[in-house]
């Protein structure tokens, strides 16, 4: 591979964890590393990452580009693919990811594979994998273009935190006919439930198959143990529970000492939300389901059969 382009997301002040896992992968294809950071006043976050695995960083620093917004996203990213002599670009797979990636690869009339969780080279192309069929198979997908831009999934690769000697310099874009604006930033409503803060965590997936089965089923097992109940995006998708309860990539990712996943089959995206939990329990009555592949305990069962025996013994247990 000749040159890959990170672009490197920021978050609240900080680099964001996703941009290092694209650095991990990075190294694994080969190449010429090469990173943009876009923003306002970000020159020290540009120099973090250059000096973590970034390599020659591009620093798009403008007050115009202070906040998202895709146009000018696009334009700093394609100033920083000719910048860099870049035939590869990786962006993270994120709410940032899946707005302006396609515009950069229409505008580079590059191959273009979302939601990839590797990739290689293999004799100067880029060979990518993603899940298809909700999970159930990979494909194995080969860029045949001269420039490819791969958006990958959160999680799928550790996080590199190594050091490398990066630098950093300025990259200038051209803003004018920019025509999106910033207007306001909306926080979503507070529910009062933080799943990252629980030492345990009870999550209902589609198997679950009823709205009404969660305050029944699901929340009464969460109570007995003190703890909160999560919830995979169908579930949440189909507005059965607010987003808050969504555990993986595109929502909460929960590190509890006890995580119970009920009628769930564990796509990759459900997975990098609950892997790292300390004790994995899995119940499904599918015994082929993904999720059982990080279950320290599975139960292939009716979950309509264990979790309420399992609550009676919890409340039991507790007198
Ligand atoms: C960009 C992107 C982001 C995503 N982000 C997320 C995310 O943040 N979180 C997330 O969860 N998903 C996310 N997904 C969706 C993900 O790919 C899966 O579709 C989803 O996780 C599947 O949810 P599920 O396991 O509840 O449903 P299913 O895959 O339909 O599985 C239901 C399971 O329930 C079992 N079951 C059925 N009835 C019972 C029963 N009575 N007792 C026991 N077991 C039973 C079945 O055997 C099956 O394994 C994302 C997808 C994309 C493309």
């Amino acid at each position: 591979m000749g040159t890959i382009l990170i672009v490197a997301e920021t978050q609240n002040g900080a680099i964001r964890e996703t941009s290092y896992e694209l650095v991990t992968l990075a190294q694994q294809i080969g190449g010429t590393v090469k990173s943009v950071v876009i923003g306002s006043g970000v020159g020290d976050l540009a120099s973090e990452f250059a000096g973590k695995g970034g390599g020659e960083t591009f620093v798009a620093d403008d007050a115009g580009l202070s906040n998202y917004n895709v146009e000018g996203w696009n334009k700093a990213i394609r100033a920083a693919v000719d910048a860099a002599g870049a035939d590869l670009v990786l962006i993270s797979n994120t709410p940032l990811g899946w707005d302006v990636a396609p515009r950069v690869a229409a505008g580079l009339d590059a191959a273009f594979v979302s939601d990839c969780f590797d990739a290689k080279d293999e004799g100067g192309k880029v060979v990518c994998h993603r899940r298809v069929f909700n999970g159930k198979l990979d494909a194995q997908l080969t860029c045949n273009a001269d420039k490819t831009v791969l958006t990958v999934q959160p999680g799928a690769k550790e996080p590199f935190s190594g050091s490398g000697d990066g630098s950093t310099s300025a990259l200038s874009v051209d803003l004018s006919g920019v025509r999106a604006k910033f207007v306001e930033t909306k926080q979503a409503e507070s529910t009062g439930i933080d799943l990252t803060k629980a030492d345990v965590v009870v999550s209902g997936g589609r198997g679950v198959g009823d709205p009404e089965k969660f305050p029944e089923v699901i929340q009464p097992l969460a109570e007995a143990l003190g703890g909160a109940m999560g919830a995979s995006r169908p579930v949440v998708d189909a507005g059965w529970l607010p987003h808050a309860h969504q555990v993986g990539s595109s929502g909460q990712v929960v590190t509890p000492k006890l995580y119970i996943a009920c009628g769930i089959s564990g796509a990759i995206q459900h997975l990098v939300g609950m892997k790292a939990s300390n004790y994995i329990i899995a119940i499904n009555k599918d015994a082929d389901a993904p999720i059982f592949e990080v279950a320290d305990l599975g139960v292939v069962a009716d979950l309509f059969e264990v979790v309420p025996a399992l609550t009676d013994a919890v409340k039991a247990a507790k007198g």
